[in-house]
């Protein structure tokens, strides 16, 4: 299974710092990279970032949208509007929306309906909080997130969705799972996403670590059998540090 690196830049970037970004990654040879590379800017700088991207041979994805194509939603992105500004990927769920924004279940559910059904590649973001883990629910938790996203969803091509376990305990605090504990999450959730989806699309989609994922750890962590790739924060700002996350993956 071919790895896939994402970098979630969050609300950081200008587009000086975009267009250099890339031209350093185009550099050092991004588009022969053995993992696929996506990168998540704000949308603000999709559009900008679209074709020296595709030179660098890294896709663009949008960090979230909303589920109508258009009309009285202020401050609201559709998936068209992704795609026009070229984008081929966007984040559902990821945990800053569900802690931060407060988006529950039911509507990651919709986005990521809307996303698929508009031809875009999901990247769904599941994961339990410190507090989930300390009591014990860390498994009913992401159970239950991926059931929510995935049960009855209709068909999807395994190339269309990738699934990243981010204990949210992890995230942006310099605390990593240990590769043992993601190895154990990463094959609870092939089982589930394979009892949800079948074995044919359940058994193909990729499943990403995120929380904390840096060049000094990402190898250990990539080495594992279960882990397909990274959803990276922090390290993926610079192109120093996310490449050699892809590097890591490129040996795995
Ligand atoms: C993320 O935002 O998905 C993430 C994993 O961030 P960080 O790598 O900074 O922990």
């Amino acid at each position: 299974m071919k790895y896939m690196i994402g970098g979630n830049w969050k609300m950081n970037g200008d587009p000086h710092g975009a267009s250099e970004f890339l031209h350093r990654m185009a550099g050092k040879g991004s588009s022969s990279a053995a993992a696929d590379i996506v990168i998540f800017p704000p949308f603000t700088l999709l559009a900008a970032m679209a074709e020296p991207a595709r030179s660098a041979g890294i896709a663009l994805g949008g960090q979230d949208l909303f589920w109508e194509e258009k009309g009285a939603y202020t401050g609201e992105i559709s998936p068209g509007m992704l795609r026009e500004a070229g984008a081929q990927w966007f984040l559902a769920g990821h945990s800053e929306r569900r802690h931060l924004i407060g988006e529950t279940d039911t509507i990651v559910r919709k986005k990521l309906d809307a996303g698929l059904k508009a031809g875009l590649k999901a990247v769904l973001c599941v994961g339990e909080l410190l507090e989930q883990r300390e009591t014990g629910r860390t498994e009913e938790v992401v159970e239950g997130q991926l059931r929510s996203a995935l049960e009855g969803i209709g068909p999807v091509s395994s190339s269309s969705l990738v699934i990243a376990y981010e204990p949210v305990w992890a995230i942006g605090t310099g605390l990593t799972a240990t590769p043992d504990e993601a190895q154990r999450m990463h094959s609870l959730i092939r089982e589930w996403t394979v009892s949800i989806m079948g074995e044919d699309t359940g058994g193909g989609v990729r499943i990403q670590y995120g929380g904390s994922v840096k060049p000094g750890n990402a190898a250990e962590i990539l080495a594992r059998p279960s882990v397909n790739g990274a959803l990276v924060g922090g390290a993926s700002l610079k192109a120093e540090s996310f490449w050699k996350i892809v590097q890591a993956a490129g040996s795995g």
